[in-house]
């Protein structure tokens, strides 16, 4: 059993192209023991010395088997993966928490995924962040937070101000979401667009009508 640390030596052993002089006498001395009948094993980490352990214990290998258990395996990965895959579970843990809270019911409607999420560079605007989160300049959640008296929006449709209402409702916006609908539909896509196609594929247009919005009269 030949138990290394080096994956970057694993790696350089299984690539047939590789002939750098040490990586040959390695071969050369593998060839020479199988030969003479051993049994390679190639391994890495406590995991696979107790694998090995096991595998001593069972009753003579059939043949094949044995041929299997020849293959280079190893489990201690370079750094970078490491790296890539910690933050990779943190980003899974990061969305099953973003996914089961009851908090940021609008800006999950935005932002499903988290990972899509950090794909894309957002304003961080007051009227922008308004819009993705539901928190800030429309009158549901001021008058949530006691700021305003009541919830209404001043357009003729008088009901509630919330971001649904600002998008594909309000008759104040009207010009506004016009430009917005006739740049999708233009796209092929449809209309009312699905809010996270808005944050997503037209995140562009988005920005565009959440610039061309006068939150003062609303
Ligand atoms: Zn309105």
């Amino acid at each position: 059993m030949v138990n290394t640390d080096s994956k970057v030596t694993l790696d350089t052993l299984k690539n047939r192209n590789k002939h750098s002089i040490l990586i040959e006498n390695i071969r050369t001395e593998i060839k020479r023991l199988e030969d003479l009948e051993w049994t390679m094993f190639f391994l890495t980490g406590q995991r696979h010395i107790s694998e090995f352990k096991e595998m001593k214990q069972q009753t003579v290998l059939p043949r094949r088997q044995q041929r299997k258990t020849r293959e280079i395996v190893y489990d201690k990965l370079p750094k970078e993966t490491i790296i890539t895959e910690g933050k990779d579970i943190g980003l899974t843990k990061w969305q099953e928490q973003w996914t089961s809270s009851t908090k940021g019911a609008v800006s999950k409607l935005f932002f499903p995924s988290i990972r899509e999420r950090m794909k894309t560079m957002l304003p961080l605007s007051l009227e922008f962040t308004t819009i993705v989160t539901g928190h800030g300049l429309n009158r549901s959640y001021l008058h949530r937070f006691k700021i305003i008296p009541n919830s209404t929006c001043p357009c003729r449709l008088q009901e509630e101000q919330t971001i649904n209402h600002i998008i594909f409702k309000c008759t104040q916006l009207k010009n506004e979401r016009r430009i917005l609908q006739n740049a999708i539909t233009r796209t092929g896509d449809t209309w009312p667009t699905p809010y996270e196609q808005l944050t997503r594929k037209h995140v562009k247009l988005l920005i565009q009508f959440v610039r061309s919005i006068d939150f003062s009269t609303l």
